[in-house]
């Protein structure tokens, strides 16, 4: 073994990342602290019979304390990230072929969510009738979204994300 490679070693040991690495697959990292779960739950991750691996609370330079997904022979579509963003605003996805990150995105969260979400007012017309939820993002930190069909307003603390 060179040297090069046993420092690399050390060093993703000393993060806590070197539980196990995938092949192929999706890393989702900086995801706030308590939150992995919530998006391994929304990305309906416990059902699928490939190697899913969740680190909470690891270190993290740059924002104190995070959680990370690990997953196997999954990669995320475009309404997926858009779900993310809205729960981890800060998350980087790196998309891993044969071991090595090929690709490096982070999410953004959208101007409009169609169909993401669902609006907080029981009575909007979107709840009761099959038409497709539509909310515009004012502000992203901190999350407002506004209903296009009803015009009420809530927090992103409260929002309720479509399965
Ligand atoms: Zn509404």
């Amino acid at each position: 073994m060179s040297e090069y490679t046993a420092n690399v070693k050390l060093n993703t040991t000393k993060k806590g990342l070197i539980v196990r690495l995938i092949k192929d697959g999706t890393v989702i990292d900086h995801i706030p602290p308590g939150k992995g779960i919530k998006i391994a739950e929304l990305l309906n991750l416990f059902n699928q019979d490939s190697v899913v691996i969740i680190g909470q609370n690891l270190e993290s330079t740059k924002y104190g304390k995070k959680d990370i997904i690990k997953v196997e022979n999954r990669f995320l579509k475009s309404e997926e990230y858009n779900k993310i963003s809205l729960i981890a605003p800060y998350a980087t996805i790196n998309i891993i072929k044969n071991y090595e990150i090929v690709e490096k995105k982070k999410v953004v969260i959208p101007d409009v969510l169609e169909d993401v979400a669902l609006c907080n007012n029981a009575n909007c017309i979107s709840n009761k009738e099959p038409v497709p939820s539509k909310l515009y993002v004012i502000s992203k930190e901190p999350l407002i979204v506004m209903c296009h069909y009803c015009g009420y307003e809530f927090s992103g603390e409260n929002i309720r994300l479509k399965t």
